[in-house]
């Protein structure tokens, strides 16, 4: 599928419920920073924090307060993750040498910062994907249009 060009009115969502979890293409959109539903870039405003409305297919991202704390949860383990491979990778050779705490900590800050924000796309596909991001009056579950 080819994005819009900004600006451009996006299409209605076509993606019914099942096929959205077999979409990857709309997964890699929305990594990008991108809206799942059209592909309309400019989803985040800022570098963490999403528009409350796609500009291009008026999908509301955030139904929910709380919506993100998913996408903090997996930020963070991946830190852990991370911080973790930095640890078994130098204690072993080196002992727990002086700055070590300092480059865990660095890691683990650099982690969260670099991976929040396509983890937060991600998240926003996911909850495309299940029906929880569509337009207001929407029915998240049919295959077309809105119904009245
Ligand atoms: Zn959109």
């Amino acid at each position: 599928m080819v994005p819009p060009a900004r600006g451009t009115p996006a299409p209605a969502p076509r993606a019914g419920p099942r096929s959205r979890w077999r979409s990857l293409g709309n997964l890699w959109w929305a990594v990008r920073g991108r809206c799942p539903a059209c592909g309309a870039r400019g989803a985040f405003v800022g570098a963490f924090r999403l528009r409350e409305r796609c500009a291009g297919c008026d999908v509301v991202f955030e139904r929910d307060p709380g919506s993100w704390l998913g996408a903090t949860v997996l930020a963070y383990a991946a830190a852990i993750v991370a911080t973790a491979a930095v640890a078994l990778s130098t204690v072993p050779g080196r002992g727990l040498y002086r700055g070590l705490e300092a480059v865990l900590a660095l890691t683990a800050v650099t982690t969260v910062l670099l991976t929040y924000r396509p983890i937060k796309g991600a998240w926003l596909w996911l909850t495309w994907a299940a029906g929880w991001v569509h337009r207001d009056g929407e029915d998240p579950d049919a295959d077309g249009p809105a119904r009245a």
